[in-house]
């Protein structure tokens, strides 16, 4: 199995072939501009101090400032946060924001510090970063267990060092401070936009349809929710201790309440009131690996990278694969699904609503404006349902799957800014 990065550049490097663009496009694209590893010192509440590793990987500005979240992982390293930050270059081109690509990341267990701890390290590797961050420069915003909270941390450090109001460094922030509304649930809004449109080509019935959800995070959360909303059977979520599958649905409101309390739906109770819809008498817990293959007309993976590989991809059942995670699907597994004939909604298109937002946020930021949650939801149903109309052309004119077709749509686009022509 290829490394994180070497895998999306595979991809990458796929579509440039079929999309016959200029060989220098990707001799440019192949490396990222500038790599910072930064070392955090951080004094512990038991008066020890730790080192913590930290990196900032501004991969293309082109199309304008870097922009991505920050990731805290014990297994963030720099070849998935160089990959990540490829991923925002091309995910931005695709829903057509001016804004390049980069990513973040510590490796840390942030769930093993005290909030006095995680505030120190947020400050620490925000002043390691402040000279190549900025509201002009690089916009971090958040990703796997970074929050609004932490984005509030870099707004007020990066403003005292450079001795400036600065609220348009980060994205993701309080609304109370300058985020956007509609920012927190804007990730999995875009991907149910993208995913209606698909249904609607299909000329399929979403209450005939059913969800299985693996990651009940923040973007797998609010997708099971808002899927619900619109009529599909929620059948199955999943965190990173295991899942909970009820064939006659799961009502995801209650369900999250209760992973909220417990930390983990694997400790809610099947047969509680809380959790499913009707009795419970079909519901049963599943390991992670069994959510992927379960019987469902959907699949969405808003959890983390190489989740569906040759391993298991044979083995899916679904017909609809919504990639709310980024690099869930490696190249081997891609393969398959298409050979196999499922659609995949694909990252850099399925979950563009968060960065799409994260951009009308700093907007707003940069202007000083306020929009109404309606206009942000117009906006965002606006750009997504535009960037999955092309996609879908494109897709029709080269005979490629979404993922080659998103990909072509964003080389399309970043060609001429980077190549300056
Ligand atoms: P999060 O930390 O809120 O949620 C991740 C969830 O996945 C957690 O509930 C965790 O327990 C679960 N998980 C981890 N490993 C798992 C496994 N093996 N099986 C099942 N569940 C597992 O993070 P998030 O912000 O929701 O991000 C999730 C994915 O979406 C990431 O790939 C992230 O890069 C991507 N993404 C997020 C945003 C955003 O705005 N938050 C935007 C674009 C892409």
């Amino acid at each position: 199995m290829l490394p994180f990065y070497e895998n999306a550049l595979a991809l990458v490097k796929k579509a440039a072939k079929t999309g016959n663009f200029p060989q220098d496009l990707m001799t440019i694209l192949e490396e990222p501009q500038s790599i910072h590893s930064v070392n955090i010192p951080v004094r512990m509440d038991n008066g020890s101090l730790r080192i913590f590793r930290g990196f900032r990987v501004q991969h293309n500005n082109a199309a304008g400032p870097y922009k991505g979240g920050i990731r805290y992982h014990p297994e963030v390293n720099m070849n998935e946060v160089k990959a990540l930050a490829l991923l925002m270059t091309m995910k931005c081109a695709v829903v057509n924001i001016p804004l390049g690509g980069g990513k973040g990341g510590i490796e840390v267990d942030s769930r093993k510090l005290s909030k006095k701890e995680l505030e120190a390290m947020t400050r620490g590797y925000t002043r390691m970063l402040a000279p190549v961050i900025g509201p002009d420069k690089d916009i971090p915003a958040p990703d796997v267990y970074t929050d609004s909270t932490v984005m509030s941390w870099i707004y007020d450090e990066y403003s005292r060092v450079v001795g400036k109001d600065s609220p348009g460094v980060v994205t993701g922030k309080p609304i109370e401070i300058g985020g956007s509304l509609g920012r927190a649930s804007a990730t999995a809004q875009g991907g149910v936009y993208v995913l209606l449109e698909l249904v609607k080509k299909l000329g399929k019935n979403p209450k005939d349809m059913t969800v299985a959800v693996q990651g009940f995070g923040n973007a797998g959360s609010f997708v099971a929710k808002l899927l619900y909303k619109e009529g599909f059977k929620i059948v199955a979520v999943s965190d990173s201790k295991g899942g909970m599958a009820c064939l006659s649905g799961i009502d995801p409101v209650k369900a999250h309440t209760c992973k909220i309390d417990k930390q983990s739906v694997m400790e809610c109770e099947i047969a509680s009131e809380m959790f499913h819809v009707h009795g419970g008498a079909d519901c049963r817990k599943v390991s992670n690996s069994e959510l992927l293959t379960l019987p469902c007309d959907i699949l969405v993976l808003s959890a983390l990278e190489n989740q569906v590989t040759s391993a298991n991809a044979e083995s899916i059942q679904a017909k609809i694969v919504l990639e709310l995670a980024n690099g869930p699907t490696n190249m081997e597994g891609d393969a398959i699904l298409e050979r196999r004939g499922i659609l995949v909604l694909p990252d850099i298109l399925a979950n563009a609503g968060g960065v799409t937002v994260s951009y009308f946020e700093w907007v707003q930021n940069m202007k000083g404006e306020k929009w109404s949650e309606e206009a942000v939801a117009a906006k965002l149903k606006g750009k997504m349902v535009e960037a999955m109309g092309e996609v879908w052309s494109v897709s029709e004119q080269y005979k490629v799957g979404l993922r080659q077709a998103a990909l072509i749509s964003a080389l399309r686009r970043l060609a001429p800014m980077v190549l300056g022509t």
